[in-house]
């Protein structure tokens, strides 16, 4: 591109050096040469010839010229006869230095409102930079927000994945998920005490995260501690201030590598896994103190347990008699299907109910799982069990059970129930003893449902 400041700048200092100076010396000998001759003409004549050169070529070189034409004015003036003349350069000389004057000022104006001009030009250019790198700086935080937004959103999901995930090994499997979905790079593993490096340890003794992202830069460990290692990354987990168990990530790839921000994401997920895994113990916590269902109130599993190992080992100690019956509602899904589930709650309790009448305090009827209940006699030998357990199956086979539903009568239905029966025989544990009559349950089942079977040996 041709530069047309260059060129402007090389053709003044020509003309300011060169050309005006000829010029001004051309016009000097002219004048000199007529100047005593034509004083009137000449004098304004050579005045603004030279004012133009005081314009163009400065205040120095242009104003030498002109204190010389005046001071020759002045001079003409006292030598010459004629005194029209005298008196034409007299007018001449005022009013040519009167003008010098009013151009003078303006000049001075023109010089400061440039240089007022150039100040706020400058200002203002740097007032743009400044606009221009505030807003690319905007565009770059706007995206960064934007980023955020998309990120808590994912999180938000997360959360609520956490939330409804009770149980710790699905937990840590989710975290583990989360994790090298958030930050895709590296190997990761999200585990309990057990697992021991030289880098867990370290982050479990000092109870701070771990990060290196260049494993060449860091003299912490050694060599040998790397091996392959390029950069690792380990945040402790920790449940009500104790350590819990850590998140490691580990990459072997020269140029992937963990940073601050890996840190910061991991350690918001290392504090969410906390919170809920304290939550998680806690529920559990309550769960097992909890000793009645909510809907039946009949006893929950946790309690009905509890109770038969107490039950388990007086029984065996005492040598006494026990029966242990599990019962579930035959076909009951088809009660859901047809009339809701508020129907089938419904049914649930009017069956609990039935149990609950027809025992005694000492024997034990608890809501097993959904529509499956477990009840322990005790004292009772498996023959009267049985007959106990056949008069309750017969009576709900003839029972006829309301439900609401949508329409404005109850409708009446009739639910029959499946029985399997077990009577301890020197088993230890709760599982050997409800395993054997839920394999009679099975059997009740599979040969036509509503009846009672016993356990027995070849089943
Ligand atoms: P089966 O004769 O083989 O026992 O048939 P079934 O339909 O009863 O089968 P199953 O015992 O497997 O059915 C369990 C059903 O019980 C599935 C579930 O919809 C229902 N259920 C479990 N808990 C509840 C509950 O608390 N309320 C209601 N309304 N339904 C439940
Ligand atoms: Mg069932
Ligand atoms: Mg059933």
């Amino acid at each position: 591109m041709i530069d047309i400041e260059a060129y402007k700048r090389f053709f003044i200092d020509i003309l300011t050096t060169i050309i005006l100076p000829v010029f001004g010396g051309i016009c000097f000998v002219i004048w000199i040469f007529y100047f005593f001759q034509y004083p009137v003409i000449t004098f304004p004549t050579v005045f603004i010839i030279f004012l133009i050169i005081y314009f163009l070529s400065g205040p120095v070189f242009g104003g030498v010229l002109l204190a010389f034409t005046v001071s020759a004015g002045l001079f003409a003036i006292a030598i010459i006869d004629n005194s029209y003349d005298k008196i034409m350069l007299i007018y001449e000389i005022i009013w040519m230095v009167f003008v010098f004057f009013r151009l003078e000022h303006h000049r001075n104006i023109y010089i400061s409102l440039k240089r007022k001009l150039e100040v706020e030009h400058e200002v203002l250019d740097r007032d743009i930079a400044l606009i221009q790198s505030s807003i690319t700086e905007n565009e770059k935080r706007s995206s960064a927000l934007i980023q955020r937004m998309a990120n808590f959103q994912k999180f938000e999901k997360i959360i609520s994945s956490l939330e409804s995930s009770m149980n710790e090994h699905e937990l840590i499997k989710l975290i583990e998920e989360l994790t090298s979905k958030f930050i895709s790079k590296g190997k990761w593993k999200t585990k309990r005490f057990f697992k021991k490096n030289i880098f867990i340890e370290y982050v479990k003794t000092n109870k701070i995260p771990l990060l290196i992202t260049d494993t060449s830069d860091d003299k912490r460990f050694s060599n040998n501690d790397y091996k392959d290692i390029t950069s690792i990354i380990v945040m402790p987990i920790e449940v009500e201030g104790l350590y819990w168990g850590y998140i490691e990530g580990i990459s072997i790839i020269k140029n992937i590598k963990f940073n601050d921000s890996d840190l910061r994401l991991l350690s918001v997920l290392s504090n969410i896994l906390g919170i809920i895994l304290y939550n998680t113990s806690l529920f559990n916590k309550i769960s097992a103190l909890v000793i009645t269902d909510g809907l039946t109130g009949l006893y929950t599993r946790t309690y009905f347990i509890e109770r038969l190992q107490e039950e388990i080992e007086r029984a065996n100690s005492n040598n006494l008699s026990m029966v242990i019956a599990m019962i579930d509602i035959d076909h009951f899904k088809s009660v859901n299907d047809k009339y809701g589930h508020i129907a089938g709650d419904m049914l649930l309790r009017q069956i609990a109910d039935i149990l609950r009448k027809r025992f005694r305090e000492i024997d034990i009827i608890a809501r097993y799982g959904g529509e499956e209940f477990t009840i322990f006699i005790s004292q009772t030998a498996i023959t009267d069990g049985f007959a106990i357990l056949e008069e309750i199956r017969k009576n709900i086979e003839n029972e006829k059970f309301f439900l609401p539903v949508e329409s404005y009568h109850p409708i009446q239905i009739r639910k029959t129930i499946s029985i399997g029966l077990a009577e301890l025989n020197k088993e230890k544990t709760t599982d050997e003893i409800i395993q054997k009559a839920d394999l009679a349950l099975y059997k009740a089942k599979n040969t036509g449902r509503n009846k009672t079977c016993i356990y027995t040996e070849n089943k």
